[in-house]
């Protein structure tokens, strides 16, 4: 699989934040070739080591949860009300297909229906759905015929959006947000299989971060990193009507290095080291502006006494939407910046 057909692959499967079973099957099977050891740890986490000629650590982290959605009631009449995984706008919800994931395993599809225009008064025109007025139709007749599909409070469900090309490098695809960063971690492996960088570099693929980082926290305690770098699939905001002021990543811009966001303050020192790496193997980047965003770096950098964690990102458009676009050049030279880190975080460590 190229870089390309490995976040297709993985931005198709289903995983919202507490249901990543799919993703870390599809991740241990991709990243199996390319490590020495694979384990997954009680909430989920997929963490997999490359072992360095040390026993000094660099997590990288990439988290595999999707924003998504769960059923909160079947109605009598056999359509379902749902909450919100992770953090929505609410507005961008109707008239959208779905995917909900049933008890057998099985996906069953569904809409999100909407009053067409004949019904709805002036009033109604102006005004955005709330989430509490919308529901699934799933084409089921009654509730009974719900429950015998395995559907049942609780069932989790994500919009359905196949990935698709669109013009040049363009991609789009439901969940790049952060599966773009589970490929580059997955690529970033596979660049170092044929050697044996100086640190132990241990691949952390985490749940549950859309829901508060909560995977990222449990396998920085467990890995205790002396190193780690987040990789994000985050906020492109390069599009007609947005200032230059808030244009906090741009595609085709090569991969954003953050120095501050609303989870944490990198250390300068951490920046300039990867800022300088760029610079010197010729890889384009540029500055996530701050503060916008967060990452798993916010929980990573308070593990135990505190680790130095860093955040690069590929640039994608309309994240926590139904899609989101990413170019495939920002993804490659994210995978190449990330691989020198890789190869040489060590030297950061030993200067400090
Ligand atoms: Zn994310």
């Amino acid at each position: 699989m190229n870089n390309q057909e490995i976040v297709e692959r993985l931005s198709n499967t289903f995983g919202p934040s507490g249901f990543e079973r799919d993703v870390a099957a599809a991740v241990r099977e991709i990243v199996e070739p390319y490590v020495d050891e694979i384990r997954s740890d009680s909430l989920g986490n997929v963490l997999v080591t490359k072992r360095g000629s040390s026993e000094r650590k660099l997590m990288i982290d990439a988290h595999m949860d999707e924003i998504g959605f769960m059923v909160s009631f079947i109605e009598e009449s056999g359509f379902l009300r749902f909450s919100t995984i992770g953090g929505w706008d609410a507005r961008i919800i109707p008239s959208h297909r779905m995917t909900i994931r049933t008890d057998d395993g099985d996906d069953v599809h569904g809409v999100v229906g909407t009053l067409p225009p004949h019904l709805l008064s002036a009033e109604e025109r102006v005004r955005p759905y709330r989430l509490d007025e919308l529901f699934i139709d799933i084409g089921a007749s009654d509730a009974a015929a719900v429950r015998d599909l395995g559907i049942r409070i609780g069932s989790p469900a994500v919009i359905h959006y196949p990935f698709q090309q669109l013009q040049g490098d363009m991609v789009t695809g439901k969940a790049l947000d952060d599966r773009a960063g589970c490929a580059v971690l997955l690529a970033t492996l596979a660049a170092l299989a044929e050697e044996t960088p100086e640190l132990t570099v241990v691949g952390a693929f985490t749940v549950r971060e859309e829901v508060g980082l909560i995977g990222a926290g449990t396998a920085a305690f467990q890995v205790e990193p002396d190193l780690a770098l987040v990789l994000e699939g985050t906020i492109g905001a390069d599009m007609p009507g947005v200032a230059p002021t808030r244009q906090v990543t741009r595609i085709g811009a090569g991969p954003a290095i953050t120095v501050a966001d609303g989870s944490q303050i990198v250390k300068p020192e951490l920046v300039t080291f990867l800022t300088g790496i760029a610079d010197a193997t010729g890889i384009p980047w540029h500055y996530k502006l701050p503060p916008f965003g967060g990452t798993d770096g916010g929980v990573i950098q308070r593990s135990r006494a505190g680790v130095r964690s860093a955040s690069v990102s590929i640039p994608c458009r309309y994240i926590h939407s139904p899609f989101s676009v990413m170019r495939m050049s920002d993804f490659d030279q994210t995978v190449a910046l990330t691989t020198e880190f890789a190869r040489r975080g060590h030297e950061l460590i030993e200067s400090a």
